[in-house]
């Protein structure tokens, strides 16, 4: 069993690497520092790592990737993504297991594995202000994933990311037409997208996304619990709505309802689009069997068609001839 003196030293090599890579943290006052610290070894813990490829997971990597789980939950007290055991870490792309010839960057599933491409992820911190960050990324489907799917989440997300369901499907509306080209497009693809691609500018161009989309970044503030511009007091977000939700067991039943709803939803965004694809693959196999007759059938009608023209004129030229 490790002793004190091996957890300091384990928190003192998190302290090193994070002060030199990760602005968040470094941005911390000593107190929120030892927060962010304690939560961090806790996730890092408790997570399977897998190298993927031949990569081999140091502790740089675990570290770091930690953080930026840590980082999105910093404001919640549910902190940990209990649905998500297990981490594979990816030297590049990769091609999806789940979907066969898709080329991915990373993913979170609905069983517990956070899929990370290294090469990517580091991609996303090594410019902080272009809106584009993998780990951010993927870590916000991760936490929606666990409020849909875990037994274990945090309320306060869950709730504000309830009221907020309606507005962001408008919102990711907008970015699909072009309507708004502050966000990625890709956060046009549904409403989970949206959430992903937010948090990524959420974080990284906090002022200005709040001054192009006010609404949104409010509600993110919401959601996350933490205000990424409120540098002086550790994030802290003073949220006037949060005592007044009322958490009785009444509203937790309704609740459950609502997260029964959404996991529907969820499945309706991403396995419908694979259902199509597959119903497209039953179709095409099928038009394979059945080619020598399909083939057969506009030939057969071309001369049905043909014969009784031909019969037709035989009749009018009889006809006449009366
Ligand atoms: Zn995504």
């Amino acid at each position: 069993m490790a002793d004190k003196t091996d957890i300091q030293n384990a928190i003192l090599r998190c302290d090193k690497i994070l002060a030199g890579r990760n602005p968040y943290y470094q941005r911390l006052s000593k107190i929120g520092k030892i927060k962010f610290l304690r939560r961090l070894v806790r996730f890092m813990e408790e997570k399977r790592w897998t190298g993927q490829r031949g990569i081999q997971v140091t502790g740089e990597m675990k570290v770091l990737i930690s953080g930026t789980a840590i980082q999105l939950t910093f404001g919640l007290k549910n902190f940990n993504l209990h649905h998500f055991h297990t981490i594979n870490v990816w030297p590049d792309k990769y091609e999806s297991k789940v979907a066969p010839g898709e080329i991915h960057l990373g993913s979170a599933t609905k069983t517990g594995v956070i899929n990370l491409s290294w090469n990517y992820y580091q991609m996303g911190y090594a410019i902080p202000n272009d809106r584009i960050n993998l780990g951010l990324h993927e870590m916000a489907h991760a936490l929606e994933i666990n409020y849909l799917f875990g037994a274990d989440f945090d309320v306060y997300f869950a709730c504000f990311i309830d009221l907020w369901e309606q507005k962001r499907r408008e919102e990711s509306h907008k970015l699909a037409v072009g309507e708004n080209t502050f966000l990625r497009a890709y956060g046009g693809n549904n409403p989970r997208e949206f959430f992903a691609v937010c948090v990524e500018a959420f974080f990284e161009t906090p002022a200005e996304l709040r001054s192009a989309m006010p609404e949104t970044f409010i509600f993110l503030c919401m959601i996350l619990n933490q205000n990424p511009e409120n540098v002086l007091s550790d994030y802290a977000f003073h949220n006037s709505l949060k005592g007044k939700i009322p958490i009785s067991p009444d509203q937790l039943k309704k609740y459950n309802s609502l997260k029964k709803e959404n996991r529907h939803l969820y499945d309706q965004y991403y396995l419908s689009q694979r259902g199509q694809i597959s119903l497209l693959m039953v179709l095409a196999t099928l038009a394979l069997l059945f080619l020598p007759i399909f083939t057969g059938l506009p030939v057969f009608l071309v001369a049905a068609l043909a014969s009784y023209l031909a019969f037709r004129a035989v009749k009018q030229d009889e006809s006449k001839g009366k």
